[in-house]
């Protein structure tokens, strides 16, 4: 029987992040990433009145698109939708341009002065290709991210999908965002 390619998404429970940002130095160190600089990051909110203050943390990265607006506004190809499900962008055809951050909704993108090139999270496909999870993933001490393929019933994160409650960000923007976030 054919295998169903894989169809890789992230499942995030924000209510379990401590805002260490343990994901975002485990990023830096492993995609080489300078301090100026950040794949994912926190979008922190406080509510509520002195001295019944309530302060949240929401991961962020790049929703890695089903129907990424980057990757069609890029005039060379170096951003693209792999198989996989996951938006990569080949350094390599990069010209600088910045269309792609213009389109994305999410402000997933950055602009490398250093290199002259744009960059987001890509899901460290580099570790995934040694059958190893993104390095957000694995150092998280409260496990926020579940990482997984949709396309396998059995996993973590197709069983978390099935039995709990979730939310899409900006779905409205229409670019199929794959990072699920627990309610
Ligand atoms: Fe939150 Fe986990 Fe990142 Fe720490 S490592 S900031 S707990 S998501
Ligand atoms: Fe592209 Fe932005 Fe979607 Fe990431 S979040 S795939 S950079 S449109």
């Amino acid at each position: 029987m054919a295998t169903r390619p894989k169809r890789y998404a992230m499942v995030v429970d924000s209510k379990k992040c401590l805002n260490c940002k343990a994901c975002v130095v485990a990023c830096r160190a492993e995609n080489s990433v300078p301090l100026d600089y950040s794949r994912p990051w926190m979008n922190e909110e406080t509510r509520g009145v002195w001295p019944r203050l309530m302060a949240s943390s929401h991961p962020e990265q790049c929703h890695q698109c089903a129907h990424p607006a980057c990757v069609r506004v890029c005039p060379t190809g170096a951003s693209y939708h792999r198989p996989d499900g996951i938006v990569v962008v080949n350094q390599d055809d990069c010209v600088g341009c910045r269309y792609c951050m213009i389109a994305c909704p999410y402000d997933a993108r950055f602009f490398r002065q250093d290199k002259g090139v744009v960059e987001k999270c890509d899901f460290c496909v580099q570790r995934l290709g040694r059958g190893q999870v993104p390095a957000c993933v694995e150092t998280c001490p409260s496990k926020v991210r579940v990482f997984g393929d949709l396309n396998d019933p059995g996993s973590k994160l197709s069983e978390l999908l099935s039995t709990r409650e979730y939310r899409l960000k900006k779905p409205e923007a229409g670019t199929g965002p794959q990072i699920y976030y627990l309610i």
